[in-house]
């Protein structure tokens, strides 16, 4: 089932936890809200689910208006992020819930949650009590409880959030495979960028009610659409900068910038990250503009710095730099393999030169 999200607006008082949300999930998709607390993430599911009403705007399922319906008169299925079992009944009985709800036959209920037991690999378990249970034992309840009505639509609200690291990396690639073997739309949300990125075929990151971006992990990680994004993807080097002719001007080197040819020059905010970074060792010149004056024609110009500190950590080794003429810090991650080939000390000087860069500009009526 496809869902389609039409100009959607929410307000709790007069705070606007929605501001024209339009989103369309297409069937079969697994779908990540992302964003920082309180931008609006959850506001959106419940209204997804029938359990808000938005003040403007439409939900549609496969093309019907179903703002108005509620849950109960929806195909979906919530997992949310405390499971909220019955405590009393067995995991038989939580699972059999909706469907002792919708007077199903007893031989169709014990068979159908067998079949959800077996398929969240709880099988043998059934006659337990909730409280006999672990923490990522119980939240696989809460999903079969969820997919015992057949649901076309699947909504999870931070499902993992409660569990420890390691059951909720197991948890999630087992939502996947999961979500694919059923054939359903999801549509979960998350805080955890990790936890989108590898689970979600499609990424909306949120801010203050509204979506900043919608794409696929690669599309959201390779091409932010906006400063927000890569500052909560995090792990980047933020510099002011300014672009003119072409260029975007980063400690006063260079770097190609063809999407700004004017000649009147603009201040921007320039974006690296580390592991887009190349560096290599160099003995120090002197460079009064910090510009590394051996690079040849043709090459990109390159940054001097000086090495501050190697730290390692895992699979890679982070190499924090002073640029020469700044007084700033710079990151730069190599695979610590080659870290450990190269051997960069505290004090020796480097030339830094970008693979990729992305360069913000703010708006035209913003003066720095
Ligand atoms: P989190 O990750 O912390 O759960 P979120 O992105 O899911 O955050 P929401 O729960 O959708 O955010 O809340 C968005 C904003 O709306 C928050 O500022 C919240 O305080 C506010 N809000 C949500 N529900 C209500 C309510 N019933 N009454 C008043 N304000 C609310």
């Amino acid at each position: 089932m496809s869902i389609h999200i039409r100009g959607v607006s929410k307000k709790f008082g007069s705070f606007q936890a929605l501001d024209n949300v339009s989103l369309e999930v297409p069937h079969g998709t697994l779908l990540a809200l992302l964003g920082p607390s309180g931008s609006g993430k959850t506001t959106l599911l419940r209204i997804i689910a029938g359990l808000e009403w938005p003040d403007a705007g439409r939900i549609e399922e496969d093309g019907a208006d179903v703002t108005d319906r509620h849950a109960r008169h929806r195909e979906v299925g919530f997992v949310f992020q405390h499971y909220a079992l019955f405590r009393h009944m067995s995991v038989f009985e939580n699972v059999a819930f909706g469907l002792r709800v919708r007077k199903t036959p007893d031989a169709e209920v014990r068979a159908r949650v067998d079949e959800l037991l077996h398929l969240v690999r709880l099988d043998g378990l059934g006659n337990r009590k909730p409280a006999q249970l672990s923490g990522g034992q119980r939240q696989r309840v809460a999903l079969a409880r969820a997919l015992a009505i057949r649901p076309k639509i699947l909504l999870l609200d931070e499902p993992f959030g409660a569990l420890d690291a390691k059951v909720r990396v197991e948890l999630r690639q087992w939502l996947r495979r999961l979500h694919d073997e059923i054939g359903m739309t999801s549509v979960f949300v998350t805080h955890d960028q990790e936890e989108a990125f590898e689970l979600a075929d499609e990424v909306v990151v949120m801010n203050q009610g509204k979506i900043e971006q919608q794409g696929t992990p690669d599309e959201v990680f390779e091409q932010p659409a906006t400063p927000f994004v890569i500052d909560f993807l995090g792990n980047v080097n933020v510099f002011h900068g300014r672009v003119e002719n072409g260029r975007a001007f980063w400690h006063g080197v260079p770097i190609a910038y063809p999407d700004y040819p004017h000649a009147q020059a603009r201040p921007a905010r320039v974006y690296l990250r580390p592991h887009e970074l190349d560096i290599a060792r160099l003995a120090a010149t002197g460079s009064p503009a910090g510009q590394n004056p051996n690079h040849s024609a043709g090459e990109e110009p390159s940054l001097l710095a000086e090495v501050l500190r190697v730290s390692r950590s895992g699979p890679l080794t982070r190499i924090t730099c002073q640029p020469h003429n700044s007084s700033g810090e710079l990151h730069v991650d190599l695979p610590t393999a080659t870290a450990r080939d190269h051997s960069f000390q505290p004090g020796e000087t480097v030339a830094i030169t970008p693979r990729n860069v992305r360069v913000f500009l703010p708006d035209p009526e913003y003066v720095i």
